[in-house]
């Protein structure tokens, strides 16, 4: 199943999104299930938030803004009554959740006991200069290979200091943004950072994700993910356009298998060893 799917509920979703289509798109691709984790990054901190301790300013567009959870359910509800053979998870994509741990808690606590189905765990900007600053934005101010380093040490904080996502979405996301100026990404030049974060991962017996938006992992990374003692992948496509709903997903099990990964108790189960 597609585990990472954007709907119109999320703030940076084109108008095109929608959660029907989205289903419709699944149900022609023999996809069996999809989670619609649409994206809750916060902008305004609160007690507890490590973020107002360290007095970053958050605002990386201006046009975030929360997710309307009421809203987003109301939706997935309609969308489980139309399309009954499909199996529809509820989810979010909690951005840097170890910066925003009281608010993340709040709004998981909220959806009360099984609320949300599945819970992503991503880090899409990192503190610098002040500022949460998005990962397009540093490779304009610093070498490329530094803004990956970077990028896996705050990856890092993020896994040992939040417990509150299962699986761990596109692992080296600004990779989707590295600069062919700087040669082609070679993911061994940073084999040490890639296993500390799986290393941390597996420790907490949480699941990776094979993202299928940007370049794809290799098998060679999943087999890192193995030695660190990785057990389950997930797959997502992390579309945000009803089009891409399983996208590239022939490819990315071949990956994955070719890794030994295989699939898991049922249909809807992630892959395991
Ligand atoms: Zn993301
Ligand atoms: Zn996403």
């Amino acid at each position: 199943m597609d585990s990472h799917v954007h709907t119109e509920w999320s703030w940076d979703a084109p108008r095109e999104a929608s959660m029907v289509r989205s289903c419709e798109q699944a149900v022609a691709a023999g996809l069996p299930g999809v989670a619609f984790t649409d994206h809750l990054d916060f902008t305004i901190w609160t007690d507890g938030d490590q973020i107002g301790a360290m007095d970053l300013d958050p605002h990386r567009y201006s046009r975030m803004h929360l997710l309307d959870s009421t809203g987003y359910l109301a939706t997935l509800d309609d969308c489980r009554q139309r399309f009954p053979g499909l199996r529809i998870l509820s989810g979010v994509e909690i951005g840097e959740a170890h910066l925003w741990a009281a608010s993340a808690a709040a709004t998981v606590a909220k959806a009360g006991p099984g609320g949300l189905d599945r819970i992503l765990g991503s880090l899409h900007a990192i503190p610098h200069e002040g500022r949460l600053t998005a990962a397009d934005e540093l490779f304009r101010q610093m070498a490329a290979a530094n803004v990956m380093r970077r990028y896996f040490a705050e990856l890092l904080r993020l896994v040992e200091g939040s417990n509150l996502f299962q699986v761990l979405a596109h692992l080296d996301f600004p990779r989707r943004m590295w600069p062919r100026t700087a040669g082609p990404y070679q993911e061994r030049t940073f084999e040490p950072e890639y296993r500390a974060v799986l290393s941390a991962l597996a420790a907490s017996d949480r699941v990776l994700e094979v993202n299928t938006k940007g370049p794809l992992v290799s098998a060679d990374l999943l087999r890192w993910w193995r030695d660190a003692g990785g057990r389950a992948v997930s797959f997502g496509s992390d579309a945000h356009q009803p089009w891409r709903v399983g996208d590239k997903f022939k490819l990315a099990v071949d990956v994955v298998e070719a890794a030994g990964f295989r699939p898991g108790r049922d249909r809807f189960d992630f892959w395991r060893l």
